[in-house]
């Protein structure tokens, strides 16, 4: 009796967890409201080898004007 081989099951895709998520937003002056209405954070990018910025993001609450650079 000879020992059949395995079948050889196809390896599982591997999974990429990547996540991308806004840092905490920091309150920031603007020119507009005259006020620290804007917001200005970190735009994140978590990966198993571990955290990076990707860009960072701002508005105003008040003024509405979403701004992105990348940098
Ligand atoms: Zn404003």
């Amino acid at each position: 009796m000879t020992p059949r081989p395995r079948p050889s099951s196809p390896r599982p895709f591997p999974v990429l967890t990547v996540y991308v998520t806004a840092g905490t937003a920091r309150p920031d002056w603007c020119h507009v409201c005259k006020a620290y209405t804007r917001f200005t954070g970190d735009v994140l990018l978590l990966t198993p080898e571990g955290v990076s910025v990707v860009g960072s993001y701002a508005g105003c609450e008040i003024c509405d004007e979403p701004e992105e650079h990348r940098g």
